[in-house]
C-alpha cells in the first residue's frame, strides 16, 4: 500500500443510514457482501439495534413462561429481525426515534389464535401498530391500516414469512386469507375445519381464474 492511498483511506468518510451522522469509515463494520465492504449502519447504531433486541427477547422469554409456551426464537434470531427491518415497524416503516419509544415483537398470527414465538411468526412492530394489530387477523389488519401499509410493506411482509416459514408465498397468502375468513364466518368453525376452508377457497379462487381466462 502506498503512502497516498493510505491518507485515502484515513480520511475516507460514510453517512450512516440509521443515525445519518457522516463518521469515519472505520466506524462501519467490515462486510463483504455489500458494495464498498462496509455496512451501511455505524458500529453504535448496530450495537444499540442490539441491546433493543435484547430487551425485547427478555420480554418474550417471561411472557413465554408465564403463559407456559414454548419459545422457538433466539436471542440471535431476534437481533436479526432488528437488523433487517433497520429498527424499523415492519408495518408502518416508523422508526424508534420518530416515535420515541420502544418497538414491539408482533405474533402475526396473534398467540391467541395459536401462532407460535417462531421466527417465522415474529416481526417488528411499533407499539402503535402492535396495539392496532391485537388479536386480529393480519388481513383484516391490514384493512384497516391501509393508508398506513404500503403494498411495498404488504409484500415485504409476506415474503419475509415466506422465507422464515420456508412456506411458498402463494401459501402464505392463502393462508392468512383463510385465517381472515375464518373469522369474519367463525359461525361456520362448528362445521368446517380451517382444512376445509382453505379447499373450499382455493377452489374458488381456482374457479374465478379459470372464469375470467374463459372471458
Ligand atoms: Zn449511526
Ligand atoms: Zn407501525
Amino acid at each position: 500500500m502506498t503512502t497516498s492511498t493510505m491518507t485515502k483511506k484515513k480520511t475516507e468518510t460514510r453517512v450512516c443510514r440509521l443515525c445519518g451522522d457522516k463518521k469515519e469509515i472505520e466506524l462501519f463494520e467490515i462486510d463483504s457482501r455489500v458494495k464498498g465492504g462496509r455496512t451501511s449502519r455505524c458500529k453504535a447504531c448496530k450495537s444499540s439495534l442490539n441491546d433493543r433486541s435484547r430487551t425485547l427477547y427478555a420480554g418474550l422469554k417471561y411472557r413465554a413462561e408465564q403463559a407456559g409456551q414454548p419459545l422457538e426464537v433466539t436471542r440471535k434470531e431476534l437481533q436479526a429481525l432488528f437488523a433487517t427491518f433497520d429498527g424499523k415497524c415492519i408495518y408502518c416503516g416508523i422508526s424508534e426515534e420518530e416515535t420515541g419509544e420502544s418497538h414491539h415483537v408482533d405474533h402475526v398470527i396473534p398467540v391467541s389464535e395459536g401462532g407460535r414465538h417462531h421466527r417465522s411468526n415474529l416481526v417488528l412492530a411499533c407499539a402503535s401498530c402492535n396495539a392496532s394489530k391485537n388479536n386480529a387477523p393480519f388481513i383484516e389488519f391490514y384493512m384497516r391500516k391501509k393508508d398506513k401499509i404500503s403494498d411495498e410493506n404488504f409484500n415485504t411482509i409476506v415474503y419475509f414469512i415466506s422465507l422464515m416459514s420456508g412456506q411458498p408465498v402463494d401459501e402464505v397468502l392463502m393462508s392468512f386469507i383463510v385465517d381472515y375468513k375464518m373469522k369474519l364466518y367463525s359461525h361456520l368453525s362448528d362445521f368446517i375445519s380451517k382444512e376445509e376452508a382453505r379447499e373450499l377457497f382455493e377452489e374458488v379462487v381456482t374457479e374465478k381464474f379459470k372464469e375470467e381466462r374463459a372471458s
